[in-house]
């Protein structure tokens, strides 16, 4: 028989994931949840064969999703994809890791114009 604190630690990681399961698909970004890691998306893409590990990549911008260090994969590069879709072509799932950037690049252009707009110069 469990006592309370043992059902509580077995469910606690179930309770977390579900959570993030949720977060993610409210937000729209369920091609994030799809994706099995094989990284065979990152020796298709044309950046990360020029820049390396310097560049996230298809896997590190879902990974970024994922995990909400979206700032990071900024700094990295992201917003450099080039939206060519080498990498939704060879990805076993169709995924287009692409339409995260485009979120980015979108939700960047709104804070940069809603700055603009509170601090005319
Ligand atoms: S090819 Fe597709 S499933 Fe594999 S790591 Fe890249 S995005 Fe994920
Ligand atoms: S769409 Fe972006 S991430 Fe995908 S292969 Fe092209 S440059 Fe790389």
């Amino acid at each position: 028989m469990f006592e309370a604190m043992e059902i509580a630690v077995v469910l606690l990681p179930v309770v977390l994931v579900a959570g993030m399961v949720v977060r993610l698909v409210a937000r729209g970004h369920t091609q994030v949840l799809l994706c099995m890691e094989c990284e065979l998306c990152m020796g298709a893409c044309p950046l990360c064969v020029k820049r390396g590990e310097a560049f996230p990549g298809p896997k590190g911008i879902l990974a970024a999703a994922k995990t909400g260090k979206v700032d990071a994969a900024i700094a990295a590069g992201a917003l450099d994809c080039t939206s060519c879709g080498a990498c939704t072509h060879v990805c076993p799932r169709g995924l287009a890791p692409q339409r995260e950037v485009e979120r980015w690049r979108a939700e960047a252009e709104r804070v940069a114009s809603r700055h603009a707009a509170e601090d005319p110069a």
